[in-house]
């Protein structure tokens, strides 16, 4: 009979210590013993990624990414040495690896890398030698040999490539918390884990902010029909299964507001008194897009006597970027004044059932306004409404919405 292939990713605080590192060799060594081929896949251990950042930027503030890379790769091989260090030492057979080892290909932007391919030879031939297959998560390597890191959170976006790559029935990644919930249960206390979402809600809570998932993760899963199970790495609990709901028998009843989410890493950038004429804002988002910058929000005002506005908002990491380019168009596009704004936050509400029932953006605004909390910008599409507040208005801002709409407990 064929053996089941089951991948499983733990994250940085579920390999935290030496204890948990054993408490993860444990499930390893048990799901090999109930007969399936077993692939593991790590982050580095609790702040690693962090306290290396913070090491080269004691040398550096503008470090070459391709260094970076090759820096933050390293966490990842320290937790999966020791983890076939704990399997071998309870008795069972395994092997780390890393994304070279395994041959994870990916693009060549370095810190942003997209994965193009993985090979399976070394995995299988793993498997046939009886080991369970250890895998560095966030890591990669170019067509020219070159290391490459998949982005902050990277290492969910291995395992879903290893198990469309395997045909694993499906992915379990294993975290600190029991699925992923109505809202980030480290700030609202009763938020209720979600038994299960569609691809389409799971990459909108993901891309706005929701770091349960990496972004890319949940679009390479909807790509390849990968179904995440994401459950906690302290129990045995059932987690939330990510999946196609729409191929479900049953149809589910729809949520209208599944989750709330929110994102303090943006930045706001507004460029004033510029000419209310066509190819204004072609060339600034053009100039933006070439230095690698990827826009957000973006908000222009209606031109008055042939003057406008243009506010859009960016990752703060790319704030020194963003800053510079705009600096330089000051002249050929006639910018008047240029704004910088560190203090806001981007509250999203996100929901399948959205596109049903009309005045649930109504709800949200008239929450946040008679609450005295001022919205900056809005954006919408079918199921996700967005708003740019006050950074320090944030976690008031998705308690009250989280309890608008009935999510909690
Ligand atoms: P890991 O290291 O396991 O990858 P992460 O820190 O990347 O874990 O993601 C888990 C964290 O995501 C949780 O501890 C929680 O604080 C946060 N989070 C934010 N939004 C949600 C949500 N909607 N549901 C669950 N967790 C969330
Ligand atoms: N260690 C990497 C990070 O901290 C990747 C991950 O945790 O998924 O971003
Ligand atoms: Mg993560």
């Amino acid at each position: 009979m064929e053996k089941n292939t089951v991948v499983m990713k733990f994250g940085g605080t579920s390999v935290g210590s030496v204890e948990k590192i054993n408490n993860v060799a444990e499930r390893a060594i048990k799901s090999k013993k109930e007969g399936n081929n077993v692939v593991i896949t790590l982050s580095a251990m609790g702040d690693t990624t962090d306290d290396l950042i913070n090491l080269a930027s004691k040398i550096s503030n503008n470090p070459p990414r391709r260094e970076m890379d090759m820096l933050l790769s390293t966490g990842e091989q320290i937790s999966i040495s020791l983890l076939a260090i704990a399997i071998t030492e309870k008795g069972e057979k395994a092997i780390s690896l890393t994304g070279y080892q395994v041959g994870i290909f990916t693009d060549d932007i370095f810190s942003e890398a997209k994965i193009l391919s993985v090979k399976k030879d070394r995995i299988f031939s793993e498997f046939e030698k009886g080991n369970i297959v250890i895998i560095a998560g966030f890591q990669g390597i170019t067509s020219n040999n070159d290391i490459t890191t998949l982005g902050r959170g990277g290492s969910d976006t291995t395992a879903v490539a290893i198990s469309a790559a395997l045909n694993a029935k499906y992915c379990e990644i294993f975290t600190d918390v029991d699925g992923v919930f109505t809202t980030d249960p480290g700030i609202v206390a009763n938020a209720r884990k979600i038994s299960m979402l569609s691809y389409d809600e799971m990459l909108e809570l993901a891309s706005s902010g929701a770091k349960i998932l990496h972004l890319r993760a949940v679009e390479f899963a909807k790509i390849h029909n990968v179904i995440i199970h994401v459950r906690s790495s302290f129990n045995n609990n059932e987690g939330t299964w990510v999946m196609d709901t729409e191929s479900l028998n049953e149809k589910m009843e729809q949520a209208v507001v599944s989750g709330v989410s929110y994102d303090t890493n943006q930045v706001k950038i507004s460029v004033f008194g510029i000419p209310d004429k066509p190819g204004v804002a072609a060339k600034l988002f053009e100039e933006l897009a070439k230095a690698s910058i990827n826009i957000d929000m973006i908000v222009q005002n209606v031109g008055e006597k042939g003057i406008a506005a243009i506010s859009f908002t960016i990752k703060n990491e790319d704030l020194k970027i963003g800053e510079r380019v705009v600096e330089e168009l000051k002249q050929s596009l006639e910018i008047k004044d240029i704004e910088i704004d560190t203090g806001i936050a981007k509250l999203s509400i996100v929901g399948a059932g959205m596109k049903s029932h009309p005045g649930v953006a109504a709800t949200m605004f008239s929450t946040l306004g008679s609450n005295g909390i001022n919205i900056e910008m809005i954006s919408t599409s079918p199921i996700i409404i967005s708003c740019v507040i006050k950074k320090d208005r944030i976690k008031e801002a998705v308690k009250l919405l989280h309890d608008i709409f009935g999510l909690g407990k």
